[in-house]
């Protein structure tokens, strides 16, 4: 019988996944596969945070494939021989996937298409992942962009293609076919820490729609101004779920758009266009991964890769990543992260600046570090993230634009409401000094009963001098290049 091989990758769903549409229509058998092949990732295999998520996502789409009474088959690579076993075995003639930008991946996956070709299998690649391929949108010089406004602008001009339909029926799959299981992939780390983590979400296509309706609902109207509030429940906490492709950006896009357009009020319209242009950010990041596939390591301005950082103890790195720097918002921040798995964007925004800045620890180890613990850690925008606020990347924050933590945390924190729930050592804290508890007088401490350096850290710089130290990093940086030009 004519039969096809689907291979599930970051598309872990049913609605709007044009590989697996395509295969229902062209074929009467239809093979949905998972391979287990993190060696091919490297050097970008996935983190640990992103394992745990995976294993639940991989679950919820088994799940939902044997309602319709199929099941996903599951296999170790090498994926080129691991699919060529399977096309034999089940003689197979095609065999389709929904494309990854990862470059090594793409690598990979050019190279594992030509094999299958060769050996006659028919080989179809589609987009599920972004609103336009990173290709498609180029500068009038036919370039990639470097500047976010004027990308923004062409992916609007370009339009984006409503989304594809739901796969309503699919072919049984044969008893015969052999699969390994889900726990043999060992996703899961062996001691039981990402239990915790796993309750604050729901993996898989459902826990993704929900999110999004549930942020329609609630956050729409709020998110222009309340999306800088870390406290608030305004973000759509959907990255994770975009990252896995349990949802698409095309079925984002368009809903959104349809919420603006059937809403009266002038605050969902703002939310929404505020919205679509952070969804075009994610585009922009993967525009940048694939025409400068070397900025997960290096600074996209070259200039960059002769900064002078500073040669850091482990210590000063750990009390960072773990949370016990003595400055309340970035702890909050690292402790959100480390107990979630996700992070608030406006936090993110300060942790990275003041590891960056104020404590001159290279972009590449807080990247490290997000890469292990984030469930939504995403090769094109983490590098984004971290190369904007280090200033070396795109479109970046200039370099001397030093976050305060102290006045970013009074104005997106005012009430210490996320500080307070992260760093409960803390909660008793008068507002005036949540942020700022080194200032606190003597009596306030002992009444919030926190004794500094005991119960909760002294900070580990100085703000004002070690923005200076950066401020003079970066004018070394630039006598030293304007010398070599
Ligand atoms: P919402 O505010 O609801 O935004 C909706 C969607 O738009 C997000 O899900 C995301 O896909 C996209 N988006 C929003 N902001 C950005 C942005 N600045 N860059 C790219 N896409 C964006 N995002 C990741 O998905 N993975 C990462 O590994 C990642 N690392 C980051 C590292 C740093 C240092 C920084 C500053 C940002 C990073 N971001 C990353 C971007 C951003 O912080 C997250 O996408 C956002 O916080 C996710 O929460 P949300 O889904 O509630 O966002």
């Amino acid at each position: 019988m004519d039969t096809a091989l689907v291979w599930f990758r970051r598309d872990l769903r049913l609605a709007d996944n044009p590989a697996l549409l395509h295969a229902l229509k062209r074929h009467q058998r239809v093979i949905p596969v998972y391979l287990h092949c993190p060696d091919e990732e490297a050097p970008w295999p996935p983190g640990a945070a992103q394992r745990v998520w995976l294993h639940h996502s991989l679950q919820a789409l088994d799940d939902s494939l044997r309602k319709k009474g199929v099941r996903l088959i599951f296999r170790h690579g090498p994926s080129l021989s691991a699919m060529q076993r399977l096309a034999a075995e089940t003689e197979a003639c095609a065999s389709y996937w929904n494309r990854l930008y990862d470059p090594a991946l793409i690598i990979r996956d050019k190279q594992l298409e030509a094999a299958l070709q060769q050996d006659g299998l028919n080989v179809e690649t589609f987009n599920s992942a972004l609103l336009q391929e990173p290709w498609e949108i180029k500068t009038k010089q036919d370039g990639p962009y470097k500047v976010y406004t004027p990308f923004a602008r062409s992916v609007r001009e370009v339009g984006v293609d409503p989304p594809n339909g739901m796969a309503r029926k699919l072919p049984a799959v044969a008893k015969s076919l052999l699969s390994e299981t889900l726990e043999d992939l060992q996703l899961l780390p062996r001691q039981a820490w990402h239990r915790n983590m796993i309750a604050h979400w729901q993996p898989g296509e459902l826990g993704a729609r929900q999110a999004l309706r549930s942020f329609l609902k609630a956050g729409l109207s709020q998110y222009k101004e309340g999306r800088n509030l870390p406290a608030e429940p305004f973000v759509s906490r959907l990255s994770p779920h975009l990252h896995f492709g349990e949802i698409g950006p095309r079925q984002i896009w368009q809903a959104v758009t349809q919420a603006m357009d059937s809403s009266r009020d002038k605050a969902s319209r703002d939310g929404g266009d505020t919205y679509l242009k952070e969804l075009i950010w994610r585009e922009f990041a993967y525009h940048l991964l694939f025409h400068f596939p070397h900025t997960p390591d290096s600074p996209l301005n070259d200039r960059f890769s002769q900064f002078p950082w500073l040669e850091h103890e482990d210590k000063t790195l750990s009390a960072w990543q773990h949370g016990r720097t003595g400055i309340p918002i970035v702890d909050a921040g690292m402790r959100e992260l480390w107990q979630t798995g996700w992070m608030h964007n406006r936090v993110r925004m300060i942790v990275a600046s003041f590891l960056t800045k104020n404590l001159l620890v290279p972009w590449q180890e807080g990247a490290r570090w997000f890469w292990d613990t984030l469930v939504d850690a995403d090769l094109a925008s983490n590098t984004l993230g971290w190369q904007w606020t280090a200033g070396c990347g795109a479109d970046a924050a200039p370099y001397f634009r030093i976050f305060n933590p102290v006045l970013q945390g009074a104005r997106f924190d005012p009430a210490g409401d996320y500080v307070r729930q992260w760093v409960p050592e803390l909660s008793k804290l008068p507002n005036k000094w949540i942020h700022q508890p080194w200032r606190a007088k003597k009596d306030a401490l002992q009444e919030a009963g926190i004794q500094l350096g005991k119960d909760y850290p002294q900070p580990l710089v100085d703000l004002a001098e070690s923005r200076q130290r950066a401020l003079n990093a970066y004018d070394n940086l630039r006598e030293l290049t304007a010398q070599s030009e």
